[in-house]
C-alpha cells in the first residue's frame, strides 16, 4: 500500500519530519522507575513537590547568625550563645545583644535574621566583634526559595537529567512515571556483509553499521534486538521485517533501499505496509525510506555507513524522540568561517563532516574534515561537526561563512 505522502521525489529534511510527525502515534505506556533507573528515560507525570524546598530557613556560609536590629554603623560585639550545627539545630530563641554560631545549611534560629561570614569578624571566647554596618538578611536560604509545596517540581514528558534526579531526590521522591521503553529491531542487509571474526573472501567487507546502530542506539529509553545480517534476498528480507514488526514498534534496516537490483527495501515496504517517503533530497543519505508495517514504524536507512549516521541523526533521532512524547530541538547550529574549500554542486542539503574550533579572537572556524564520500569512515572519524550547506549552495570558497552543526554526543 502507498499514500498520498509517497512520491517519487526527492523531500526535504523538514518535510520528511512534518511527514513523520503527522504519522507517529507517541507511546503511551508507562511503568515506574526509581531513581537509579530513570536517567534520561522520559518523566510521564508531572511531579509536585510533596513540601517546600527549602523546608526551613538555614544559612549558605559559615559564620555567626544574628538579629539585625542589633546592627550598628560602628564596629559591635555579640555574645555567641550557642552553636547551631547543619543537622543539630540550636533549639533557644536569640535576645538581643545575642549571636549564634551556624553552619553552613544549618537551621537559621528563632530570632535571627541575618548572617555574618565568619571572615567578617573577630571572636574572643564567647564575645564576637562584628564589623559597623554589616549587611541585614544576607547569607539566608528562606523557606520555599526553591520551589514551593504543591508547586510543579517537573513538568511531564521531561527526558530525565542528572540534575532532575537531584531535584527528586531533594523532594524525597524515589520512583517516578516514565514512558516505557520504545523496542527496536536492526538489521544489516547485503551479500558482501561478513561478521567480524571471518576472513573477508573476495568482495566482503565487514558489517560495520550493525556496530555503529547499535552504539547510536544505546540508551535507556530503547529496548534494542539486534537482528543480524539478512542476505540480499526478497524472500528473508520479507519475512524477517513480517515477524519483526509483531514485537517491535520500530524497525530500522541498513542497506537495500535504494534502486539497484539487490535493492528491495522500499518494494518489500510498499507490498506488507505503508512507504511514507522514500528519497531525501540530502548528502549523505539520499535513499531512506519511511513507513509503517502494520503498528511498527519503519526506517530503511541506506548502506553507505556515513549515510546511516547522517539519516539516523537528522531523520530518526527526532523520529524515536517524538515516540518518545519528548519535542524536538533544533539542531544547534553556528556560523563558522570556512577555511577548506568545498565541492558542492545545487540539488540536495549536504551535512560535509568538518572540524570547529574557536579562534583567539571569539569566532569559529572550520576546516573540512577530508574526503567527503558516504563510505570514508575515517575523515568523519576526525570530525566534530557538520558543515551544514542548503540545497541551493554550491562550492564554498575559502573564507565564507557557512553553517556548522556539533556532533552529538556519541559521535
Ligand atoms: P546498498 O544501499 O545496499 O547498495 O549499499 C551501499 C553501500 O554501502 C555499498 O557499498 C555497501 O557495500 C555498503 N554497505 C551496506 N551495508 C553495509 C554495512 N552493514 N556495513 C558497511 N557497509 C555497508
Ligand atoms: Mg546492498
Amino acid at each position: 500500500m502507498t499514500n498520498q505522502c509517497y512520491s517519487n521525489s526527492l523531500i526535504s529534511i523538514k518535510d520528511a519530519l512534518d511527514n513523520i510527525k503527522a504519522a507517529l502515534s507517541p507511546i503511551e505506556e508507562e511503568e515506574t522507575v526509581n531513581l537509579h533507573e530513570a536517567l534520561n528515560r522520559t518523566l510521564a507525570q508531572p511531579c509536585t513537590a510533596p513540601f517546600h524546598l527549602p523546608a526551613f530557613p538555614n544559612s549558605s556560609m559559615d559564620g555567626y547568625a544574628f538579629n539585625s536590629a542589633d546592627i550598628k554603623s560602628t564596629p559591635f560585639t555579640l555574645e555567641q550563645v550557642g552553636i547551631s550545627w547543619a543537622g543539630k539545630p540550636f533549639t533557644g530563641e536569640l535576645l538581643a545583644g545575642q549571636c549564634v554560631r551556624i553552619f553552613t545549611g544549618a537551621v537559621l534560629p528563632k530570632g535571627a535574621d541575618s548572617v555574618v561570614m565568619q571572615e567578617h569578624v573577630t571572636a574572643s571566647d564567647q564575645i564576637i566583634h562584628f564589623p559597623g554596618n554589616v549587611q541585614a538578611t544576607q547569607n539566608i536560604r528562606y523557606i520555599g526559595e526553591d520551589v514551593r509545596q504543591d508547586d510543579c517540581l517537573l513538568a511531564a514528558p521531561k527526558q530525565l537529567s542528572a540534575i532532575d534526579l537531584g531535584l527528586l531526590a531533594s523532594a524525597g521522591i524515589y520512583e517516578v512515571r516514565v514512558k516505557r521503553r520504545i523496542r527496536i529491531a536492526f538489521f544489516s542487509t547485503g551479500d558482501e556483509l561478513s561478521a567480524i571474526g571471518n576472513p573477508l573472501a573476495a568482495g566482503q567487507i565487514y558489517d560495520s553499521n550493525r556496530y555503529t546502530l547499535a552504539a547510536l542506539l544505546n540508551n535507556p529509553c530503547y529496548t534494542v534486538t539486534d537482528l543480524g545480517v539478512i542476505r540480499d534476498n526478497k524472500a528473508r528480507i520479507h519475512a524477517c521485517l513480517l515477524d519483526a514488526a509483531k514485537s517491535n514498534d520500530v524497525i530500522i534496516s541498513t542497506g537495500g533501499a535504494s534502486v539497484g537490483d539487490a535493492d528491495f527495501i522500499k518494494e518489500i515496504l510498499a507490498e506488507i505496509g505503508q512507504v511514507n517517503f522514500w528519497k531525501l533530497a540530502i548528502k549523505p543519505g539520499k535513499p531512506l525510506a519511511f513507513g509503517r508495517i502494520q503498528a511498527c514504524y519503519f526506517f530503511g536507512l541506506p548502506g553507505n555507513p556515513i549515510s546511516v549516521i547522517a539519516t539516523f541523526q537528522q531523520i530518526v533521532t527526532p523520529a524515536l524522540r517524538q515516540l518518545s512524547s519528548l519535542s524536538n530541538r533544533t539542531p544547534l547550529r553556528f556560523k563558522a568561517i570556512c577555511q577548506s574549500p568545498l565541492r558542492k554542486q545545487a540539488g540536495r542539503q549536504e551535512f560535509q563532516r568538518g572540524i570547529v574550533q574557536q579562534t583567539e579572537n571569539g569566532k569559529f572556524a572550520v576546516i573540512s574534515a577530508g574526503k567527503q564520500g558516504s563510505n570514508i569512515l575515517s575523515a568523519s572519524s576526525r570530525a566534530n561537526c557538520y558543515i551544514v550547506l542548503t540545497r541551493e549552495q554550491t562550492n564554498v570558497e575559502v573564507g565564507t561563512e557557512v553553517l556548522v552543526e556539533p556532533f552529538s554526543l556519541f559521535l
